[in-house]
């Protein structure tokens, strides 16, 4: 893909964000995660969204469901999301890991580099304004420097993700914040600024002849989806199906 991806239509970037859905869910890069998942837990959420989420990876609940936070932490992801007036199907849902670490163990750094190019290439198609950050591992990602969400949390940074200049917004994750009074607080503060930073609309994008075409290339053999074939079309309709996009 490329700089073009910036002026296609919404519904030709859901397309295509489908096929990379088709890629990911038969994914086998990381082999211990390929044997132990139930599913691959792509992302959920409107394909077109102006805010993003980017949480850690799928625990049991979604593994099992094939959708991200659907366990305790996705209850109070949603308590959160009315409280700025929008529900899940606004927003798109995605983590850093698309397959459950066995026992809920931290993703290890071959793994993330392993599903970064399917965040990545998440993040080419839906364009979102703002992207939050949930917790560590995808603020450290997406923002390629090791600092920590404590000191980052609430602080909103223009950042170019590939082709285009995106909102990052690191918050705590809920998941941390179940337990931790003081820090659900922090999270709920930080959150009612989200619609702040959507009403300031997209940030300015680089000039197209700037960026690199940094998401370019061929997919792997194993995880290829060559000509639209049969698995590209279950693909596709297994995403219709799920009601994930
Ligand atoms: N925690 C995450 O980071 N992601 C999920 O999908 C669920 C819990």
């Amino acid at each position: 893909m490329s700089s073009q991806e910036r002026e296609q239509s919404a519904a030709e970037r859901r397309e295509a964000l489908k096929e990379v859905f088709q890629q990911a869910r038969v994914c086998t890069r990381c082999p211990e995660l390929a044997a132990t998942r139930k599913t691959v837990v792509f992302g959920a959420g409107n394909a077109n969204a102006e805010l993003m989420f980017v949480g850690e990876a799928p625990g049991a609940s979604e593994d099992e469901q094939g959708v991200p936070f659907v366990g305790r932490a996705g209850k109070l992801l949603e308590t959160l999301l009315g409280e700025i007036g929008q529900q899940r199907i606004d927003v798109f849902i995605a983590n850093v890991l698309k397959c459950r670490p066995p026992g809920n163990r931290d993703p290890l750094p071959v793994e993330i580099d392993n599903c970064q190019e399917y965040l990545r290439r998440q993040v080419e198609l839906i364009q979102p304004t703002v992207i939050c950050t949930l917790g560590n591992f995808s603020t450290k990602l997406l923002r390629g420097d090791p600092t920590g969400i404590t000191r980052l949390h609430g602080q909103p940074e223009v950042l170019v993700l590939g082709t285009r200049a995106v909102r990052l917004y690191p918050i705590y994750h809920p998941a941390a914040a179940l337990y931790t009074p003081r820090m659900l607080e922090t999270l709920r503060e930080d959150f009612l600024r989200i619609p702040e930073l959507l009403a300031l609309g997209a940030p300015e994008q680089p000039p197209l002849e700037a960026v690199p075409e940094l998401i370019d290339a061929e997919p792997e053999e194993s995880t290829a989806p060559g000509a639209p074939g049969r698995e590209a079309q279950d693909g596709r309709s297994a995403a219709d199906q799920l009601g994930l996009f």
